[in-house]
């Protein structure tokens, strides 16, 4: 089935013309009428669109166009739904935003469909990407492909389920604070956060801009590094975007980590970590050592800090971003007697809980009076965090945890408790925190009910290279990314 291929299969296949970019894109589009009506990745999908891409990647195959000219020519990419792509609805998975239409295509759409994919889809989301479960979409909730009673994790749900489920080859979305690492890891997938900076946000709709990445969901590490490869590098409409070469990150692929220093940080060795994750990390780390890599305790010693940091600058941004969301220029008005009103009833009937609870916080972290005690003390305590990394980076070569403290919980279960939802972040917000990045591989699963279980690698600012060469030694040494859920 040419749906469930990897990038580098498909790609292979396109080139020696064993196979259509129409066929392998049919081969997706019937696994989503298969499979998405009980899993609910997708939100919408223009099929004769997708279909016409697919024709146009043919017609340049068969024009003599290559995969080294173009390296994702013909294959089937999805997105977050909180990416515009010309032409396509955008809506967060948030009721606000009514019928609108994106007029631009963000630069990553742009440089994937430079680079010949074809993105096809708008995958399910928490609303304005808030939360760790999908389960605040306005949209419903997206089931994990692996235990359809459970959360795929959030906030991109839909593209790791997605992806798990064989219903694309790759697809992308956002990680604010754990966003592509957590859902990837829930959903057995490979997730990759970029160093900030490394790929444009225009045309993502922020959520927290100083936190916001946009990055890869593949199935093995490979795919990841090609993705990345197209998607990254310096875009004069975002400010924050640098300079920095763009490396052949596929060439770092080569199994070499001998001598490799990975940091095990003690402050993450937490109580109520679930004992399989723990089991199952633990033999990763043993079999990375076992391959030539050199394990080294350190100490991240403001780790205790990095949630309570989070869900004081990720609000304060957000409330400030969210407020262009008004009823004036777009979204789905709600008139009242004058403007005042016209804001109150618009945004109120717009936003769901979550997101409402995040603009309370955010404007009260940062009103006068608690700007102080609140926003800055967590601007120095950021800078604390970073600082631990770099400080950890001066001795090791990449940082290794768990990225999730259990595997995927139950629908329903964490929804009444928000802290308790926020705490499933917790491996995976310091690196935001610190702008680095970030990759969740598999590295196991739980026994019964069989869940997968996620490994994460940090890096040095613009370490892409580092982590994906060892997450890639550790995947060829194993096979969890090659096992599939029962759907
Ligand atoms: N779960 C975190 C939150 O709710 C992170 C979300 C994200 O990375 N977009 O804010």
């Amino acid at each position: 089935m040419l749906n469930q291929l990897t990038i580098s299969e498909l790609t292979a296949k396109l080139g020696n013309r064993e196979v259509s970019a129409r066929e392998a894109m049919q081969a997706c589009l019937g696994q989503v009428s298969r499979v998405d009506g009980e899993l609910h990745a997708f939100i919408s999908h223009d099929d004769n669109d997708a279909l016409a891409q697919a024709d146009a990647a043919d017609k340049e195959i068969s024009n003599g166009t290559t995969h080294s000219q173009k390296p994702l020519l013909g294959v089937p990419i999805a997105v977050k739904d909180v990416l515009s792509v010309k032409g396509q609805p955008l809506n967060c998975c948030s009721k606000i935003l009514g019928k609108f239409i994106s007029p631009y295509d963000a630069t990553v759409v742009e440089r994937l469909k430079a680079a010949g994919a074809i993105v096809f889809g708008r995958l399910n989301m928490d609303e304005f990407a808030m939360g760790s479960s999908t389960e605040n979409s306005a949209f419903g909730v997206t089931k994990n492909p692996w235990d359809k009673t459970r959360i795929p994790g959030g906030s991109s749900g839909g593209s790791a389920a997605a992806v798990a489920a064989d219903e694309c080859l790759a697809s992308i979305g956002s990680d604010t604070g754990g966003s592509i690492r957590q859902p990837a890891a829930l959903c057995g997938c490979v997730g990759l956060k970029p160093t900030y900076g490394r790929v444009s946000r225009y045309g993502l709709v922020a959520f927290a801009s100083s936190l916001d990445q946009i990055g890869p969901f593949t199935k093995d590490v490979r795919d990841s590094a090609t993705v990345l490869e197209a998607i990254s590098g310096l875009d004069p409409r975002d400010s924050t975007s640098v300079p920095q070469p763009v490396p052949k990150y596929s060439s770092a692929l080569n199994g070499e980590i001998k001598g490799l220093k990975l940091g095990l940080p003690k402050e993450y060795m937490i109580g109520g970590m679930d004992p399989e994750v723990k089991q199952a990390v633990d033999a990763a780390v043993k079999q990375l050592e076992k391959m030539g890599a050199e394990i080294v305790e350190i100490s991240l010693p403001h780790t205790d800090y990095a949630a309570a940091t989070y869900y004081i600058i990720a609000p304060a941004e957000a409330s400030a971003n969210l407020a262009r969301f008004d009823g004036i220029r777009y979204c789905d008005r709600v008139e009242g007697g004058d403007l005042a009103d016209l804001y109150m009833k618009t945004r109120g009937a717009g936003f769901g809980p979550e997101v409402k609870r995040r603009i309370i916080l955010g404007t009260y972290v940062l009103s006068s009076g608690y700007y102080d005690a609140y926003y800055l003390r967590a601007q120095k305590v950021r800078t604390l965090i970073r600082q631990d990394f770099l400080n950890a980076f001066e001795k090791v070569d990449a940082v290794i945890t768990p990225t999730t403290p259990t595997p995927a919980f139950k629908i329903g279960e964490k929804s009444d408790d928000p802290l308790q939802m926020y705490l499933s972040d917790i491996f995976t917000i310091s690196c935001n925190l610190a702008g680095i990045p970030g990759i969740s591989i598999p590295c196991g699963f739980t026994a019964n009910p069989k869940l997968p279980i996620g490994l994460q690698l940090l890096g040095k600012p613009f370490g892409e290279e580092t982590i994906l060469k060892i997450a890639h030694a550790y995947e060829q040494s194993t096979d969890w990314h090659k096992q599939k859920p029962a759907l």
